[in-house]
C-alpha cells in the first residue's frame, strides 16, 4: 500500500524593504478582494434573494482585472484563491447551519485577521530558482532554509506573521520513512488534568509554559484595549500582542510534535475516541483543559506523523468509555469529580483516564476485527 503523503514545509522568508512594501500591498488587495466579494454575496441575497457562487465571481475577475491596474498586477491565481477561501467559508457556514449548530456569520477581515495569500499550483506564479523564491510580479525573495523540502510542491502560500514573512509549500509525495514496528498498541484518553494518559498509565503532563503564556497573553490584551486606538502606543501593544499569540502557537506546535514522536516511536497502532471537541469545549467542567490542550490539533499532527511513520492511528466512536469497567465491561456510573475507576463487579481499581485509555484500545482492536487483549498483557505482538 504506498499511499501519496501530504506534507507542508515552511521557512522564513528575507524579503528586501521594497519586497516587503509589496507583499504588504497584495496581502491588503486580497483582504479587500475577500471582503468585497462577501459584500457582493450579502448584498445580492439581501436585495433579491439569489446566491452568488464562486464561478460567478470568478468570472468577474476578468473584468475586475481589466478595470483597476492594481489588481492585474497581482496573479490570477492569488485572486481566485481569495475567492475560494470566502466560498469555503460559506459552504462551513451552511454546513454548520445544516447540522443544527449555531454558526457566525462569515464576516469581513480586518487587517489583523487576514494574513496569507496562495498560489494554487506551484510552477504557475510560484517557483524556487537557485534556492531564491521567485514569485511573479513581486520578485526573487531570499529563503532560510532551515530543512529540505521533500516531495512534489504543489501549493505556495505567503503569509505575515507577528516577526516576519513567511513561505509554506504543501507537498505531495513525500517519501515515507517507517519506524521498525514494536509489536506494542495503546489506547489514549485525554486526560482532565494531564494532557493525556495512555493505556498502560503512561501519563503526559501539561506542560507548564502554557499557563505562564497565556498570562503574558493577557496581559499583552489588556495593554491593548487599555490604549487609545488609533495612537502610536496602541500600535505597538498590538505588536507586542501578535508576538505573544506567536509565542504561545510555536510552544504548544512543539510540545504537540514531540509528544506524537514519542507515543509513535513505541507504538504501532494508538487508538484515540473520535471526540467531538467543539461539543466538549461547551461543558464548562471541561472546558479549560480541553482547549488548552488543543485536542484536535495534537490529533492532526499525530495521524500526519503517523503516515509518515508507517503507523497507524485509529479512531473509535466514544461510548461509556469513562463509564465501562475495563477489566470485565460492568457499566460503573461515574460523576465527573470522581478520579478513581472503582468496579463493584470484578474489583478493579484504576485511575479514570487510565481505564477509558484501555476501553478506547479494546474498542479499537474490536473495529479492527481483532481480539481485545487487556492493555495489561499488551506488552507482546498483536500481529499486523
Ligand atoms: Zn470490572
Amino acid at each position: 500500500m504506498s499511499e501519496s503523503l501530504r506534507k507542508s514545509y515552511k521557512y522564513k522568508l528575507k524579503p528586501t524593504p521594497e519586497q516587503e512594501r509589496t507583499l504588504e500591498l497584495v496581502l491588503w488587495r486580497c483582504r479587500t478582494l475577500y471582503n468585497t466579494a462577501l459584500e457582493q454575496r450579502i448584498t445580492a441575497w439581501e436585495r433579491r434573494r439569489v446566491s452568488v457562487s464562486r464561478y460567478q465571481q470568478e468570472a468577474e475577475l476578468k473584468d475586475l482585472r481589466a478595470d483597476f491596474p492594481e489588481y492585474a498586477a497581482i496573479h490570477s491565481h492569488v485572486l481566485q484563491d481569495v475567492l475560494a477561501r470566502l466560498d469555503k467559508t460559506y459552504q462551513a457556514f451552511f454546513r454548520r447551519l445544516a447540522d443544527g449548530e449555531k454558526p457566525g456569520f462569515p464576516r469581513f477581515q480586518g487587517a489583523n485577521r487576514y494574513h496569507s495569500f496562495t498560489y494554487k499550483e506551484y510552477g504557475n506564479g510560484a517557483r524556487l530558482d537557485n534556492s531564491y523564491l521567485v514569485l511573479s510580479k513581486i520578485g526573487r525573495l531570499a529563503v532560510r532554509w532551515s530543512r529540505p523540502v521533500e516531495g512534489m510542491p504543489k501549493t505556495v502560500t505567503v503569509s505575515q506573521e507577528a516577526d516576519g514573512w513567511y513561505v509554506m509549500f504543501s507537498c505531495a509525495d513525500v517519501p515515507a520513512q517507517p519506524l521498525l514496528p514494536t509489536g506494542h498498541e495503546t489506547g489514549i484518553d485525554v486526560g482532565l488534568k494531564v494532557f493525556l494518559i495512555t493505556a498502560e498509565g503512561d501519563a503526559v503532563e501539561n506542560p507548564r509554559h502554557y499557563r505562564r503564556g497565556e498570562k503574558k497573553l493577557a496581559k499583552a490584551q489588556r495593554r491593548v484595549s487599555r490604549r487609545k486606538k488609533g495612537s502610536h502606543r496602541r500600535r505597538k501593544a498590538v505588536g507586542h500582542l501578535q508576538r505573544a499569540h506567536q509565542t504561545v502557537q510555536r510552544q504548544r506546535q512543539d510540545f504537540h510534535h514531540k509528544t506524537a514522536l514519542h507515543l509513535l516511536r513505541e507504538h504501532d497502532t494508538i487508538y484515540l475516541e473520535d471526540l467531538r471537541v467543539a461539543n466538549m469545549v461547551r461543558n464548562p467542567h471541561l472546558a479549560k483543559s480541553i482547549s488548552d490542550a488543543g485536542w484536535a490539533a495534537f490529533r492532526t499532527i499525530l495521524e500526519a506523523k503517523a503516515a509518515c511513520a508507517g503507523r497507524r492511528v485509529v479512531a473509535v466512536p466514544p461510548a461509556y468509555t469513562t463509564q465501562d469497567c475495563s477489566g470485565c465491561g460492568t457499566r460503573i456510573p461515574k460523576s465527573l469529580s470522581m478520579r478513581t475507576h472503582v468496579c463493584t463487579s470484578c474489583g478493579l481499581v484504576l485511575d479514570r483516564d487510565e481505564n477509558a485509555a484501555r476501553n478506547i484500545q479494546w474498542a479499537g482492536q474490536a473495529l479492527r476485527g481483532l481480539a481485545g487483549i487487556p492493555a495489561g498483557m499488551n506488552r507482546e505482538s498483536v500481529g499486523l
